[in-house]
């Protein structure tokens, strides 16, 4: 461990221990060089999941894919950039806490899906049938429907969603 007094790189451990919650060594060091003492930690790395998409292909989870979503989701809808970033790092924060090293793309759709439906339910009901779509129609638009009633004469939903939505 490079010593962060003096920077050189020779060291003993005097006392190692694990800390109260056991999430975490704690080394106590001391420099060979300056004999200046520091503590470090050791914990067990917690990486974002791997994504088995549709097709079973594994990709490693990308933040940017499900900003872009939500925002496409939002397009023109009363939600504001630290909105969407607020529910990203929520999905991270799950998603780091899962514990599992793998995670289903429709896993995580129907995780984005539960934070809009809170957001908004315009911007819930664009993403969901982007991402239900291989789903039966059917069950979709009856989830839909009590919601559709609350919405026929709120002039926020757009006529046409952006081409760019549309995939
Ligand atoms: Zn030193």
């Amino acid at each position: 461990m490079r010593c962060p007094y003096c920077d050189v790189d020779n060291d003993r451990v005097l006392d190692s221990r694990a800390s109260e919650d056991g999430g975490a060594i704690r080394r106590r060091r001391e420099c060979l060089s300056c004999h200046e003492r520091y503590t470090t930690y050791e914990r067990v790395e917690r990486s974002a999941p791997r994504v088995i998409k549709k097709d079973g292909t594994r990709v490693p989870f990308d933040r940017m894919k499900i900003q872009q979503g939500i925002e496409r989701a939002c397009w023109k809808l009363p939600v504001d950039e630290s909105q969407v970033d607020t529910i990203v790092r929520e999905i991270e924060v799950v998603l780091e806490n899962r514990n599992d090293p793998e995670i289903t793309s429709q896993e995580i759709g129907e995780l984005v899906m539960e934070y809009l439906r809170e957001l908004n339910q315009v911007a819930y009901i664009r993403f969901a049938s982007v991402y239900r779509a291989y789903r039966n129609i059917r069950d979709f638009v009856q989830e839909l429907q009590p919601m559709l009633e609350e919405f026929k004469s709120d002039s926020t939903i757009a006529p046409h969603p952006p081409t760019s939505y549309r995939k």
